[in-house]
């Protein structure tokens, strides 16, 4: 039987504010161990937490990006359970009336077909801190809790059951990834655990309409592994019926040194958690005038960039796409456009070289070593002849090991291209003459040879011939002869 893959993402992404978002303590990551704490974050009994306004605000900020509802009302709840990570044995978290309802966010299949996928809710609440187990400190037989993180301000962006393979998946957390670097909400660093998910999994007979039971895998932090988990997640699903066997609604972790998911615990109700108002927060009131201050500070989104780039500089799709999923990108290709080079050249440049740059030397766009102004001034250099394309490659490599502009590597190293065809008529002249074997082939019909002549004389004028010009002269030289 042919089986239909569901899968709903629940995404957990840190907000980069000052503050924690109950507290003063920093949010930041990377302190020492529980040097970001204080009474109320350790969860002292009497403490009162002070909603952070700016957790609020980039909520807002998020729903209004992906077209959510903003709730004029919302509230936070206590979500009672214990861990040794959650010292006050409850987290603060929404649950009935979130901050935002609804919204979706469209992404584009490998077939180029775009599809929207919705959003339930989003809504705001406090990281829990960190175990670390003894074992890799010597102390097998201990573990450690690291506050810091408690009560540092998290987004949770729930998906409707719209996703139809792993595939989908990695495109949607990719596309939310882009957004929240958009809106400057979070810094999105995957490896510290800005941005981590659970993938709800079930599979249904193909032509159904009728969900599967799901299995929940809890906070993944790579796209990679997302993509593994769900994959073995639907393989075992779908095993599992075949032998008769049942899928049980549970929470399963996924393990990349095996590959597989394993049974965590069975999946707690809602009602396990005994979901009630927290009474020491007021309920949240939110403006209009809040939400029309927020919406004016949106920026220009990915889709709408994207769009403007295709319409304004002619840019294929591909490369709107490419150069619209960073921000920072996309800011460093409109940057280089004001030196006044041709669009898909600079476009051309930054898929090739300057993302392999950044991404081998994990820069950001603004610390590559070559700047927008440099590419934008290489360009120009190939586009006013001053050196052949070629040449051009040998410039990149020298931006980027010395950091000097492309004008000063080309006077340095004398690699202005030679357009003079008096000069490159010599060469050629040359080269005819001392290979009459070749020269003969050439003429008995192996016109492929062409190459092999450009080869020698750009050899001869190490590089700097113009091609066009060599080519034409060669024709004309070899037909003559
Ligand atoms: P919980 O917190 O209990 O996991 P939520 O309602 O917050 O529940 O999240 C449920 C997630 O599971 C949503 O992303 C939803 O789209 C997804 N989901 C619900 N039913 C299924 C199903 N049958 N198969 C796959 N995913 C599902
Ligand atoms: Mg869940
Ligand atoms: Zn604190």
């Amino acid at each position: 039987m042919d089986y239909t893959a569901v899968i709903g993402l629940e995404v957990h992404t840190q907000l980069s504010t000052e503050s924690k978002i109950f507290c003063s303590c920093s949010a930041g990551f990377g302190a020492e161990v529980n040097a970001n704490t204080c009474p109320v974050c350790l969860g002292m009994p009497g403490m009162l937490p002070v909603l952070n306004k700016e957790v609020v605000s980039r909520g807002i900020k998020l729903g209004l990006a992906v077209g959510s509802s903003i709730a004029r009302t919302s509230i936070f709840a206590r979500k009672n359970y214990f861990y040794p990570d959650l010292p006050k044995g409850y987290q603060i978290s929404q649950y009935e009336l979130p901050i935002c309802e609804g919204g979706g966010l469209e992404i584009t299949l490998s077939d180029g077909s775009r599809k929207r996928i919705a959003l339930t809710r989003i809504h705001m609440e406090e990281d829990a801190g960190k175990l670390i187990h003894g074992q890799n400190l010597g102390h097998p037989d201990s573990s450690y809790v690291d506050l810091n993180r408690t009560g540092v301000p998290l987004l949770e962006i729930v998906s409707e059951p719209e996703l139809r393979s792993s595939e989908e998946a990695k495109l949607y957390l990719e596309k939310l990834k882009t957004i929240l670097e958009y809106l400057g909400v979070s810094d999105c660093n995957m490896e510290e655990g800005s941005l981590r998910c659970d993938a709800n999994v079930s599979v249904m007979p193909k032509g159904s309409d009728t969900f599967g039971t799901r299995a929940e895998v809890k906070n993944m932090n790579s796209f990679r592994y997302l993509q593994k988990a769900i994959d073995y997640e639907i393989e075992r699903q779908i095993a599992l019926i075949e032998e008769g066997g049942v899928v049980v609604q549970e929470s399963r972790l996924y393990n990349p040194d095996r590959n597989v998911t394993i049974s965590m615990r069975s999946k707690e109700e809602a009602h396990d958690y005994r979901y009630f108002p927290d009474p020491d927060l007021v309920t949240l009131e939110v403006s209009d005038e809040w939400v029309e201050d927020v919406r004016n500070s949106l920026p220009e989104l990915p889709d709408a960039k994207r769009t403007r780039f295709m319409e304004r500089y002619s840019l294929p799709l591909y490369d709107a796409d490419v150069l619209t999923k960073s921000r920072d990108v996309a800011d460093y290709f409109e940057e280089a456009l004001k030196t006044g080079g041709a669009p898909k050249t600079i476009s051309n440049w930054i898929m090739g070289d300057i993302l392999r740059i950044i991404n081998e030397r994990s820069l950001t766009p603004a610390q590559c070593p070559i700047t927008p102004v440099m590419l934008g001034e290489l360009v120009s250099l190939i586009e006013n002849k001053t050196i052949s394309g070629k040449i051009a490659k040998t410039v990149m490599e020298e931006m980027e090991k010395s950091g000097k502009n492309p004008k000063a590597i080309v006077e340095e190293k004398g690699l202005v291209q030679i357009t003079d065809s008096s000069a490159i008529e010599t060469e050629v002249d040359k080269i005819i003459d001392c290979n009459p074997g070749q020269v003969a082939a050439y003429k008995g019909g192996k016109e492929q040879l062409i190459g092999w002549f450009v080869g020698q004389v750009m050899k001869a004028t190490r590089g700097k011939a113009n091609p066009g010009v060599v080519n034409e002269l060669l024709k004309e030289k070899l037909d003559k002869a």
